[in-house]
């Protein structure tokens, strides 16, 4: 890392890949001798269709995406996809199925039940969402339309270690917090969804992975257009402006993944950083984990002192020795180091080392 650079904890936005920055950085001003930066260009010029085009195809060939899924880059985040999907989604039977197993899917499911009935399908609300239902434990009805998940839940640092079956019915999965960190078989999803700004580029655009024979079949007729499945598939994701410069940095994003090995290569690292500071957690007697062993999230890292007082001395700490944005989200307390792909993994590695020190010099 470059002498400049702190090791960036943050769940999102978050960590970029330096070499990504400094691509960024040096054709800034005159992007490939177009005399102007990204940001200034038509989205509907041939340089940033160039641009758009390789990206869609780069993602597509590093997620393994099949043909019968589309690619779109979409606006409002993660959190519009709340109230898309339901407006696109839930008009087949008017009912759907979700899995509680964080903020972000409850979230999620709130926004649903204004479009709908909403069957909880299982919850790990009872446990302050410290784990992940076995499957066993999942109700799903017959009748829905979709059955919603989140994949990896960044507040509480869980993650599902499989993917639910679903007897036919669609599956959506919110994949903002993991996605392109291991191989996934997205032919078992009607769709996926994530927010750029955790694993994939900057804020500002969420990328959607839709089974093209659900788009338009149950639209609910007030769908904004700009939501619309069947819209931005049939406009290849222009129906206005897209967010250029967010695609740009996600295209940057990409083809780093696949120098580093793609996302196969991405798992191995995954889980070297997790072991890292889930091993300081196992040997400490000063920092334990908040997520159960089997639902711990390669992204995400929740843990706690026994004392708020000394939590905030830790974060404090950390701080000034490079290690940023630490302190937990509000509902769990703590602290979270999220581990995205971008982050190296000496980041994780220098993390544990600077627990165990701080254990020893403050063991009481
Ligand atoms: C961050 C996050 C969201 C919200 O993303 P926005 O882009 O801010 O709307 C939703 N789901 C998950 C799993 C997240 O981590």
């Amino acid at each position: 890392m470059s002498a400049d650079r702190i090791f960036n904890f943050s769940a999102g936005p978050s960590i970029l890949p330096l070499p990504v920055l400094c691509e960024a950085a040096a054709e800034m001003s005159n992007y490939k001798g177009s005399g102007m930066s990204v940001m200034e260009m038509s989205h509907r010029g041939k340089a940033y269709a160039a641009i758009f085009d390789e990206t869609k195809a780069d993602l597509k060939r590093v997620m393994n995406v099949p043909d019968t899924h589309e690619i779109l880059f979409v606006q409002g985040g993660a959190t519009l996809q709340f109230s898309a999907v339901p407006l696109n989604l839930i008009g087949k039977t008017g009912k759907a199925d979700y899995a509680l197993t964080g903020n972000f899917s409850t979230l999620a499911m709130k926004e649903a039940k204004r479009y709908g009935e909403i069957n909880i399908a299982c919850s790990s609300e009872d446990k302050n969402h410290t784990y992940i239902p076995q499957e066993a434990d999942i109700n799903p009805s017959q009748d829905a339309s979709y059955f919603h998940y989140c994949a990896n839940n960044t507040v509480y640092g869980t993650e599902w270690k499989y993917i639910p079956k679903t007897a036919g019915v669609p599956l959506v999965c919110d994949m903002s917090s993991n996605i392109m960190s291991e191989p996934i078989d997205i032919s078992k999803f009607g769709l996926i969804y994530a927010g750029a700004q955790k694993n994939m580029g900057p804020a500002g655009a969420a990328v959607v992975i839709i089974d093209k024979q659900l788009a338009g079949a149950y639209e609910h007729p007030l769908t904004p257009k700009l939501m619309s499945y069947k819209t931005m598939i049939d406009t290849d994701s222009m129906y206005n402006t897209p967010p250029c410069y967010t695609i740009y940095i996600i295209g940057l994003v990409l083809k780093w993944v696949e120098k580093q090995g793609g996302v196969e290569a991405m798992a191995k690292l995954k889980a070297e950083r997790a072991k890292y500071i889930y091993d300081v957690l196992d040997d400490s007697k000063m920092f334990a984990g908040c997520a159960d062993k089997s639902a711990r999230s390669g992204m995400n890292v929740t843990f706690k002192t026994a004392s708020e007082e000394l939590d905030a001395k830790f974060i404090k700490e950390a701080k000034a020795a490079g290690f940023d944005t630490l302190k937990g989200h509000r509902a769990v307390g703590g602290m979270r180091a999220s581990i995205y792909n971008a982050m190296p993994v000496e980041g994780a590695m220098e993390l544990a080392a600077f627990m165990r020190r701080f254990e020893a010099e403050n063991r009481a």
